[in-house]
C-alpha cells in the first residue's frame, strides 16, 4: 500500500444523520447526512477518495468556530482529529510542524513552553491548526501567513499529498487560496512554521497598555498573557455563549472612500499599502446594533462584531440578523460588510 493509493485501507465507520451541535462554537442545530472522524492521512485520504467514489459531496470540519451552520448539510462531514507536534532547530529559528487536527491555542502553548516565540499574539484563537490557513488566521498585530513555510494538503483534484509553500498559498487578509481562490480542493493535514527567529510584536495599541499594566519587560509568555487577558474581557466564551468571533471583516477602502466616510464620520483607519482598512466594528456600533439583542440571539454586548446565540438560535436566525446589519450599514455609509465565517449547509 503506498500513501497515493487512496483505494486500499480501511476507512472510519461513517455514522448517518449526526447532530452537530456540540461540534460548532454557535451552538447552533445542524445534521449532517453522513458524519466520519479521521485520525490520520491515511483515513482522510480513505474517507475522501470513497466519498468521491459514491458521488457523495464533502464538507471538511475542524473545530467548527469559524462556521454558521444552517439546518443540514448533505454529503459527508469528515471531522480532521489527527495528533502530532515536532521541533526541529534551523540555525536561529525553529521548525515547528503540526498536525492538522491538533488545537491551535495547544500548539501556541507547547511553542511558549519550549521557549520558541512567534506565536503569543496569536494565543486563544479557538480551533484547529488545519484550518488556520483557510483564513490566514490573526490577531493583535500578527498573522499566519508570515509563519508558513508550507502547509501539507491532500490535493482532492489529483487525490494526493503534496506541500503548498506560502506562496502558493496566496494569503491574504482573512483570506487564502483555501477559502476563495479553490475552496475544497485541499485537505489541510499540517502546518511546517518557521520560529523563533523574529522581533517581539508589540505594537498593537491595547497589547502594549494591557503590557504596561502587568509591568515588566515584553516576553513571549507576557504578551500572550495580555493578549488573553483581553480576549476574555472583549469575547464571549464559546462555552458559556455561543459565537464565532468576528462575523464580519474589516472592510478596505480607497483612500477617496476613506475621505468620503470621514465626511460624516470619525474613524480610525489602518494603511495597508494600496488600501485602507477600517474596523467593521465601529461601522456596527455606530448604526446601533452593539448589544442588540431579539429573543436568542444578539449581539455582544462587549464587542460590535459578534453575533451570539444565547440559547436555542438557528444558523438561520442568526444568518438574518448578520444579513439585517450588513444592509443596515450599507444604507448608513455606503459599504459592503463580508461575512467571515463560512455559512454551510441548508434549511
Ligand atoms: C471566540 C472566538 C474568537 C476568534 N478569534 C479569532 C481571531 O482573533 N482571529 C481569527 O483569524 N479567527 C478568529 N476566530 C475564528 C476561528 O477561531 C478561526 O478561523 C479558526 O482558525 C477556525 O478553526 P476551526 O478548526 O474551528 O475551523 P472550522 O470552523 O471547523 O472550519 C472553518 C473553515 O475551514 C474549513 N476547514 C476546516 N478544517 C480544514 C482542513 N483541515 N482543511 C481544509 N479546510 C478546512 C471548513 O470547511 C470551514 O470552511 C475566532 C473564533 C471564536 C469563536
Amino acid at each position: 500500500m503506498t500513501p497515493t493509493d487512496p483505494t486500499s485501507g480501511s476507512v472510519p465507520r461513517v455514522r448517518r444523520g449526526v447532530s452537530l451541535r456540540e461540534a460548532n462554537s454557535f451552538g447552533v442545530e445542524c445534521i449532517a447526512e453522513q458524519y466520519v472522524e479521521v485520525r490520520d492521512e491515511r483515513e482522510l485520504l480513505d474517507a475522501l477518495a470513497q466519498a468521491r467514489r459514491d458521488s457523495v459531496p464533502v464538507t471538511l470540519l475542524g473545530g467548527g468556530t469559524n462556521v454558521l451552520l444552517l439546518d443540514r448539510i448533505d454529503g459527508r462531514v469528515i471531522r480532521i482529529r489527527s495528533r502530532g507536534v515536532s521541533f526541529e532547530p534551523d540555525g536561529d529559528a525553529v521548525l515547528v510542524r503540526a498536525a492538522g487536527g491538533e488545537n491551535w491555542h495547544g500548539l501556541v502553548r507547547a511553542c511558549l513552553d519550549r521557549g520558541v516565540s512567534g506565536l503569543e499574539n496569536l494565543a486563544l484563537i479557538p480551533g484547529t491548526v488545519g484550518a488556520a490557513p483557510i483564513q490566514n488566521i490573526g490577531a493583535y498585530g500578527a498573522e499566519l501567513a508570515s509563519l508558513v513555510v508550507g502547509v501539507s494538503v491532500i490535493d482532492t483534484y489529483y487525490m494526493r499529498p503534496t506541500t503548498l509553500d506560502a506562496r502558493a498559498c496566496a494569503f491574504r487578509y482573512r483570506d487564502s487560496i483555501f477559502k476563495s481562490d479553490e475552496p475544497g480542493r485541499y485537505a489541510v493535514t499540517g502546518l511546517v512554521l518557521r520560529l523563533g527567529d523574529r522581533g517581539l510584536e508589540t505594537g498593537y495599541p491595547d497589547v502594549g497598555a494591557e503590557l504596561r499594566r502587568m509591568e515588566g519587560d515584553a516576553t513571549p509568555q507576557r504578551i500572550a498573557e495580555a493578549v488573553i487577558r483581553i480576549r476574555r474581557r472583549k469575547l464571549p466564551d464559546p462555552r458559556k455563549t455561543g459565537n464565532a468571533g468576528s462575523t464580519f471583516k474589516n472592510p478596505s477602502l480607497s483612500a477617496r472612500e476613506l475621505d468620503r466616510l470621514r465626511g460624516f464620520l470619525d474613524i480610525d483607519a489602518f494603511d495597508a499599502g494600496d488600501y485602507f482598512k477600517v474596523p467593521a466594528a465601529r461601522l456596527v456600533e455606530q448604526a446601533g446594533w452593539k448589544g442588540y439583542r431579539r429573543d436568542d440571539v444578539g449581539v455582544w454586548p462587549a464587542h460590535a462584531l459578534v453575533l451570539v446565540n444565547y440559547g436555542r438560535a438557528t444558523g438561520e436566525q442568526i444568518l438574518t440578523l448578520a444579513q439585517r446589519i450588513a444592509d443596515d450599514v450599507a444604507r448608513k455609509f455606503d459599504i459592503e460588510l463580508d461575512l467571515e465565517p463560512q455559512v454551510l449547509g441548508h434549511d
